[in-house]
Order: structure tokens, then C-alpha cells, then sequence
């Protein structure tokens, strides 16, 4: 068993602060099986609440608050009706982003039982494969401009940046990914037919690190025939590497593949450790279904999995995944599933639940 481990929980808004509780309760009950010594400490701030109290985001020191910690867990940000979308997201999240160097942006894309994939036929098992995006550099630069503006003769760019420290970082963390599992296959997805320089750079740079994983068979595609093959062929995939901007469209499709926006997790990641990790799901603050207790805590069941995974206990998130799994197999007539998964069971009686098949499992 490693040490305590501390964890800084933010739930944010809407129906973060729904979901929170039932992440917090599956990893309290996790912990307790597995012998582990996690501690919980709530913040308050990257909420509108917040926001409206202090006229900021963040407290001015919440660099060193956070830097203390081994994660992140993280709920939703966001209430455009009181606080303008660009201000929470840049104000916050962004920040976490770039302050703790979390440069990959982690998404399992899996087939979960009893959820219908929109995509016809397939079954749990076809479907189970890691989008890998670059997450500080590549097409999201600031660096370009308006020529011109106003006129006739308006010319607008804007660059792409990659270095070679931002490529290799994110690909070795691909390769890595792909060669602890079963299937060692990693495909890469780029342009380079058609983005002349940096695209074809990028696969150099992907050949080249693939030199140091001769076990893992690799994969390179243009990214839009990679998108076709998402949705026509989602069992050919393992782990998925791309550059920002791509790695956002397929990080945004893959979920999307296996059904409701509701159970997908996701993680940003710094592997070096010398920051925390953030672990959040991919869904948003969904203010329409807010205060209902309606909302289906399983994309942030699932996120805190993926952080007992990256605190080093493989056991333990695995275990979660299962009762996850096994809650969901025995459908809305024997699990108090939500609305939005064919159900009318509650945020908090899911997450129960969840927390109690994984203690009847030990
Ligand atoms: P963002 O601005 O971050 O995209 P959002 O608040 O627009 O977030 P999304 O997460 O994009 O909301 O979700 C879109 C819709 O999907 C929501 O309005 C809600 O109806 C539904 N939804 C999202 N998350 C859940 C959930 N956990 N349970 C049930 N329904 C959800
Ligand atoms: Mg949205």
C-alpha cells in the first residue's frame, strides 16, 4: 500500500455539484476495499458562485493550494446566464491546463453494457479504445493575424506551432499507453497530404518513436478517413494519438460512439507528476437538467477510476469499471438507472448503487 494520497475535490456547477458526491462516495467505498488512504479536501472556487462572490474564478494563490495535492477531481464549470462562458473556462480549467503542464488530454471511448451505441450492431467489446490529444500546443496558437482588416482585401492566418519536445512528450505517453495493453496498437492520425510541413513532420516523428516500441504495432491515417473508420470500423482501434485540434474532433466523436454523454470520462494528464492530474467527465455543467437530481454521475464515476488508475491503483479502478459495468448489465428493471440511460432511478441512488456492487464484489 502507497501513503496517504490527497486529493482536491472541485464540483464547480450545475450538475457538477450533483455528480461530485456520487464520484467522491464510489472512490470512498473503493478505498475501503482495496485498504487505500485517499483524503478529500472540497474547494469552492472555478464555480459561478464564486465568481459572483470574489469577481474572479480562482483565489489568487491557487497554484500553490493545488500544486499540494497528488489530483484533481473535478466536476463541470460553467452557467453562461451568470457567468460569460469564455471567462469560466479561460478563468479556470485553462488555467489548471498550462499552470500544471497537463499536456495530454486522455478519453477511453468503450462500449458500455445496456448503453445503445449509435452505431447499429455493435455490441459492449467492439468498442474500446483511448483517444491520446496533444493538449498545449500544435493548431491552438495564437500566433497569426487580420491583414487588412475591414477592407476589401482582408487576409486572416494563423500558425500551427509543435516543437519537438511537445510531439515526442505526447507520443511516448501514446506508445506507453498502447504497449501496456493487450492489442499493442497505436494509430497516429495526421494531414500530411495536405498540411504540407507540420503533418508530415509529425509522422516522422512518429516512426521515429515507434523505433523504441518495436512491440506495438503502428498505424498512421489521414484524419478523415480515420473519422469514417470511427464510425464504420471502431473495433480497429486501441489507442488513437493526435494533434490538438485533431485529437479534440476525434476526442469529441469517440464518445459520442458509444452513446450518451453521460457516462464518458476523461482526463488531463501531466506524467511527469510534478503537477497534479486532472480527472473530470466529458459532459458539462448541463444547467437545463440542474437541481433535478436527475444527472448520471457515471461519466464522473468512471473520471474518478481513471484517477485511482493514475495514482497507482490498477486494482482498485478496474474494480470500479466492473461495478460500473455490472450496475448497467442488469438494466432500468434491476438498476435504479437515470433518464437519460432508459431509466427513472436518481443521481444519488446510481451512484449508491455503484458504491454498493463494488463493496459486494470485494
Ligand atoms: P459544455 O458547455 O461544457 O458543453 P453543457 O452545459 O452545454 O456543457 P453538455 O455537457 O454539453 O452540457 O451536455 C449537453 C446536454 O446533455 C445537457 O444539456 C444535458 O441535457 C445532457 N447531459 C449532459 N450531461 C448529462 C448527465 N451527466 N446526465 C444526463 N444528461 C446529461
Ligand atoms: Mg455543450
Amino acid at each position: 500500500m502507497t501513503g496517504r494520497q490527497r486529493i482536491a475535490v472541485i464540483a464547480g456547477d450545475g450538475i457538477g455539484t450533483e455528480v461530485m458526491p456520487e464520484g467522491v462516495r464510489v472512490l470512498r467505498a473503493a478505498a475501503d476495499v482495496f485498504g487505500l488512504s485517499l483524503e478529500f479536501t472540497e474547494f469552492d472556487f472555478a464555480s459561478a458562485e464564486y465568481y459572483e462572490r470574489h469577481g474572479d474564478m480562482l483565489p489568487e494563490d491557487w497554484f500553490e493550494t493545488l500544486s499540494a495535492f497528488d489530483a484533481i477531481y473535478f466536476g463541470a464549470v460553467g452557467w453562461p446566464d451568470r457567468v460569460p462562458d469564455h471567462i469560466s473556462l479561460w478563468g479556470s480549467l485553462l488555467k489548471f491546463r498550462r499552470g500544471f503542464d497537463q499536456y495530454v488530454n486522455l478519453r477511453p471511448c468503450r462500449l458500455m453494457p445496456g448503453i445503445p451505441s449509435p452505431l447499429a450492431g455493435r455490441e459492449p467489446g467492439d468498442i474500446d479504445f483511448y483517444v491520446v490529444r496533444e493538449n498545449t500546443e500544435g493548431e491552438y496558437s495564437s500566433v497569426g493575424g487580420i491583414m487588412f482588416e475591414g477592407t476589401d482585401r482582408e487576409v486572416v492566418l494563423q500558425e500551427t506551432v509543435m516543437s519537438r519536445t511537445g510531439v515526442d512528450r505526447i507520443l511516448d505517453f501514446a506508445f506507453e499507453l498502447a504497449d501496456r495493453r493487450p492489442a499493442r496498437h497505436l494509430t497516429s492520425a495526421t494531414k500530411s497530404n495536405g498540411i504540407s510541413i507540420t503533418m508530415p513532420w509529425w509522422d516522422s516523428r512518429v516512426r521515429e518513436a515507434g523505433r523504441r516500441f518495436p512491440e506495438v504495432r503502428l498505424d498512421q491515417y489521414h484524419i478523415d478517413i480515420l473519422t469514417a473508420n470511427f464510425v464504420l470500423h471502431p473495433d480497429r482501434f486501441d489507442v488513437v494519438v493526435a494533434s490538438n485540434l485533431f485529437g479534440d474532433i476525434l476526442s469529441d466523436l469517440g464518445p459520442a460512439c458509444t452513446g450518451t454523454i453521460g457516462v464518458a470520462p476523461s482526463a488531463n494528464i501531466n506524467p511527469s507528476r510534478e503537477f497534479p492530474s486532472l480527472f473530470e467527465p466529458v459532459h458539462g455543467s448541463a444547467p437545463d437538467i440542474a437541481g433535478r437530481g436527475i444527472a448520471n454521475p457515471i461519466g464522473q464515476i468512471w473520471s474518478g477510476a481513471m484517477m485511482l488508475e493514475h495514482l497507482g491503483h490498477e486494482d482498485a479502478a478496474a474494480a470500479v469499471v466492473s461495478a460500473i459495468e455490472a450496475v448497467l448489465a442488469k438494466g432500468a428493471r434491476r438498476s435504479p438507472l437515470t433518464p437519460d440511460i432508459g431509466g427513472t432511478g436518481t443521481t444519488a441512488e446510481l451512484g449508491a448503487a455503484i458504491a454498493e456492487e463494488l463493496g459486494a464484489s470485494a
